[in-house]
């Protein structure tokens, strides 16, 4: 249920619809949008008495969410959320770039590739600390020193960190460096773990669970967000499907129906979709012509001795070439939806 607040109702009308959802025993969320502020109520399990809300003033209308997702829905707020660091936006209409190797390796490689990176006007750097590997055999990632070579990355090089928090018991570790907290596609469904990410002030990237339905990953970021934290990224990563040409299959129908079903903004991962890095472009471009408000690629200058998913890794000479036909592709796309 949503109540719809009127264009010039008062921050106290506000308050006092907040607290008669309250006294209902339910939970308001105020979300103040372009035009007026919506306030959607969770918690509720059958129908809301609406005539409780009959002698409050501000009020527009009071209208019913169709969709079992509430707060991820296009129904509750109209206007795309935006993402803001800064001078760097997620969503809104820029193309976002999120780049990086696969794991942080030593501090010298690391350092190496995001200064690279920077250079080439990269805004965000992605590395994991803690790795989510198939074989227990696998490297695992460096772990808390993992940590403070991203540390070093941030503060030296102006970059903004994205990286992974596999367990909700580094949640706070993982936190005092990471701009953007990555929830990697095996702990999509990790609810104890969603629910903890709803008490951070940092944005959680989100990325689709190889199997998941889009109902799934909406549900997911409901879990987020309920408990607090309203910006969520999606990242459709690919999926699991009958083909075997590619890692996984890039779900780009997905990508566009995000846009049509959610506010939030929708990242795409070319890099874990491919597997191979001749097909991370081509990817990234379709994700891109879907509808995605950007990207998140996997980076290497030397992806034969990557420590972690060298294969699908780009060479920073390539991602600068990516880059350039990206721009030209944003431009192109931006004149055909001004002339529909
Ligand atoms: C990653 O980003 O390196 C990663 C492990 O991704 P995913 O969770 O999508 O497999
Ligand atoms: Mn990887």
């Amino acid at each position: 249920m949503l109540v719809v607040m009127n264009r010039d109702c008062s921050a106290n009308q506000i308050d006092r619809v907040c607290e008669a959802i309250r006294d209902l025993g339910f939970e308001p969320h105020p979300m103040p949008g372009a035009e007026r502020t919506v306030v959607c109520i969770t918690g509720n399990k059958g129908v809301v008495p609406i005539e409780r809300f009959a002698g409050l003033e501000g009020i527009l209308e009071i209208i019913r969410v169709s969709k079992p997702y509430k707060l991820v829905s296009k129904e509750t707020r109209s206007c795309d959320t935006v993402v803001a660091f800064g001078d760097r936006h997620i969503g809104g209409g820029e193309t976002c770039l999120i780049a990086g190797p696969c794991s942080v390796e030593t501090e010298d490689a690391t350092m190496r590739i995001a200064e690279q990176l920077r250079n080439l006007g990269v805004g965000f750097f992605r590395a994991g600390a803690f790795k989510p590997r198939t074989s227990p055999y696998d490297f695992q990632g460096l772990g808390h020193a993992g940590l403070e070579i991203l540390a070093k990355v941030k503060n030296e090089l102006g970059l903004r960190i994205v990286t992974e928090v596999l367990d909700a018991a580094e949640l706070s570790a993982v936190a005092q460096v990471a701009d953007i907290l990555q929830v990697g596609a095996r702990n999509m469904h990790n609810t104890p773990l969603l629910k903890q990410l709803g008490g951070v002030e940092q944005p959680v990237l989100l990325k689709r669970g190889m199997a998941a339905t889009l109902d799934e990953f909406f549900m997911a970021a409901e879990y987020i967000m309920v408990h607090g934290n309203y910006n969520v990224i999606f990242c459709e990563r690919g999926i699991r499907t009958v083909s075997t040409h590619s890692r996984f299959t890039l779900d780009v129908a997905a990508v566009a129906a995000i846009k049509q079903l959610s506010h939030l903004p929708v990242l795409v991962d070319p890099s874990h979709a491919a597997g191979i890095s001749n097909m991370v472009e081509p990817l990234g471009y379709a994700g891109m012509a879907a509808g995605a408000d950007g990207l998140i690629v996997e980076v290497h200058d030397n992806p034969s001795a990557a420590w972690c998913d060298g294969l699908q890794a780009l060479h920073p000479s390539k991602l600068q070439e990516f880059i350039r036909n990206m721009n030209a592709l944003r431009e192109l796309l931006a004149s055909t939806r001004c002339s529909s």
